[in-house]
């Protein structure tokens, strides 16, 4: 399972949505454990720790049993492109007035498949978006 760490665009959903969590984690609780991550996803503690084994294998986190784990620079690369990711669409949906709970599900769901070119594309309809009350207004739900 050869991941070229080097390369963010061959990470999965699954990888990217780890990566996001863990570095989330680092930032809030200054320490990322698989406990936290199983609570966080929902999901098995064991799930987690087959997920971050590969993870390190795979050069984007360094994890140790009983110590959590870091990102490392690849790992930390994909992580801030997802944040960034999950930033700007959160922006976005929200010039169109979105409700958050939908807002918040839809980004976590976008952000791993929007290609580069779409998402260059909505970065500077944002942009204009922020830039037009009149436009944003005339786009709004009721
Ligand atoms: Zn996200």
């Amino acid at each position: 399972m050869a991941i070229a760490s080097s390369s963010p665009r061959t990470t999965t959903a699954a990888v990217e949505d780890y990566l996001e969590r863990i570095s989330e984690l680092i930032e809030t609780k200054g320490y990322a454990r698989v406990v936290d991550i199983a609570a966080e996803l929902k999901i098995s503690q064991a799930s987690v720790t087959t997920m971050v084994q590969r993870l390190d294998a795979e050069g984007l986190v360094n994890y140790e049993k009983y110590r959590g784990m870091v990102l490392t620079e690849a790992g930390q690369k994909v992580a801030a492109r997802i944040a960034h990711r999950h930033a700007l669409l959160t922006n976005f949906l929200r010039q169109l007035g979105l409700d958050e709970t939908v807002i918040s599900r839809d980004v976590e769901g976008m952000e791993h498949h929007v290609s580069t070119e779409t998402f260059a594309a909505l970065d500077r309809l944002t942009a204009h978006l922020e830039a037009s009350p009149d436009l944003r207004k005339s786009l709004q739900a009721e």
